[in-house]
């Protein structure tokens, strides 16, 4: 039978309502226990909804073993919750929720609507249909004495505790990692929070800025040491950002902190053997400028035709042999990692070494999920698929704590 549900005492309390957090509380009350969420904005999910700005790339449809492998050193650890709740099964709950997904070219899943909001009210219904306890503008402030939660300054008492505040990334949306504090206080330790699928400085020209700034790069190889991304990026003021980028962002962030810079080598026709590029550029040129020959020739468009001078120098190379493999081979000299603020996911938050599973060494009652943990991962929806998996996991973690904890008196 369901216990009381008081204003303040709960099996389960949830802190933080992003899809971490809100997955754990659903996956709670469909067994049937008493659980609130707690969130210190005025309304749940909001960077779940800036993410659904871009589309809301929710997982990926490539193999499971090439998923996990997107996790990195991460991966071992948050394997056994992916496999709990695959893709496929996030794919199941969109749809449960009124939100058929399609698979984009790239193997992305989004849902057809290529935006949160519906998903996210039909989400919060079928959870007060549940009978979670939904409150807004309630900010957990640490524990109080009696080992209870303060919410708003008030006591609030559950019998497991699943926090789920998420990374560090774009505060104003409300994961500001202020709590970081308090967890170290109870044993947790924290790797310090790094942007990761952040854009990266260049030195650009002052005349390539003003012109090509927002302009798309489509369809490039970027490479970095031995790591290579395909995909598109776009300039930006600053320098560089985009999804290709940002496959590379967690190798060129760290050696952009260690050396001060990091070198990527575009490729802007990775789809043309070098010697069918040399071939097209052995072809006449005529009085044609060498602009206008590279626009005939191998459709290169004014952005990459001035990349390319950005890369080499102003006067590119006119032998083709040479042109051809300066148009393989762009080295782009990135200085400086684009701030946290604007990153899309944060790299850092609670080590695996400081917990027992999702479990908090030390304190058996609070369990943590999502984003404030300490992984990372590219763009392509795996940020959103380990935020749901950690989330039922938790949510189930919480669970078993119940059964073997005595009942609130
Ligand atoms: C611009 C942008 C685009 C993105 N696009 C994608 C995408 O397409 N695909 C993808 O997979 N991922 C995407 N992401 C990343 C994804 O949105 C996040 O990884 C995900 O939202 C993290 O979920 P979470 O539940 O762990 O944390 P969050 O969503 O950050 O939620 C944590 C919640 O905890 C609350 N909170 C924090 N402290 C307290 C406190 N003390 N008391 C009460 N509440 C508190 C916060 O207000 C917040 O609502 C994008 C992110 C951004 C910024």
């Amino acid at each position: 039978m369901r216990p009381d549900v008081t204003d303040h005492a709960f099996d389960v309390a949830v802190v933080g309502g992003g899809p971490a957090g809100l997955m754990a509380a659903e996956t709670v009350a469909r067994a049937g226990k008493s659980v609130a969420v707690f969130e210190k904005m005025p309304t749940f999910g909001r960077k779940f909804l800036m993410a659904g700005r871009g589309g809301l790339n929710l997982t990926h449809s490539e193999d499971f073993e090439r998923f996990v492998g997107r996790y990195g050193a991460r991966a071992g650890a948050l394997a056994p919750m992916l496999a709990a709740f695959p893709p496929k099964d996030l794919v199941a709950w969109a749809e449960g929720l009124g939100q058929p997904t399609f698979v984009g070219a790239s193997g992305r899943v989004f849902p057809k609507a290529m935006k949160a909001s519906p998903l996210l009210r039909a989400w919060l219904a079928r959870l007060e249909g549940l009978g979670v306890q939904l409150r807004t503008r309630a900010e957990w402030m640490g524990w109080g004495p009696d080992g209870g939660l303060l919410i708003n300054g008030e006591v609030v008492r559950a019998r497991a505790v699943v926090l789920a505040l998420g990374g560090a990334s774009w505060a104003k949306l409300g994961s500001d990692a202020a709590w970081v504090p308090t967890l170290e206080g109870e044993g947790g330790a924290v790797a310090p929070f790094r942007a990761a699928n952040c854009g990266f400085d260049v030195a650009w020209r002052d005349l390539f800025r003003e012109r090509f700034a927002g302009e798309p790069l489509k369809n490039l190889a970027l490479r970095h040491g031995e790591r290579v991304a395909r995909g598109d990026a776009m300039v930006a003021g600053y320098g560089l950002e985009g999804g290709a980028v940002y496959a590379l962002a967690a190798s060129l962030r760290d050696a952009v902190e260690a050396e001060g810079r990091a070198t990527l080598m575009i490729d802007l026709r990775p789809d043309l053997p070098v010697e069918v590029l040399e071939r097209r550029l052995r072809g006449p040129r005529g009085g044609q400028s060498l602009a206008n020959f590279l626009r005939k020739a191998v459709k290169l468009s004014p952005v990459e035709i001035n990349l390319l001078r950005e890369a080499h120098g102003l006067d590119l190379p006119s032998e083709p042999a040479v042109l051809a493999a300066a148009i393989k081979a762009a080295p782009i000299v990135l200085t400086g990692v684009q701030p946290l603020e604007r990153a899309i996911s944060a790299a850092g938050g609670v080590t695996f070494e400081s917990l027992d599973g999702l479990t908090l060494k030390g304190r058996p009652d609070v369990i943590l999920a999502g984003e404030m943990l300490d992984w990372e991962a590219p763009t392509g929806g795996y940020l959103l698929q380990a935020c749901f998996a950690t989330g039922v996991a938790a949510g189930k973690v919480a669970l078993e704590r119940l059964e073997h904890e005595i009942p609130l008196s």
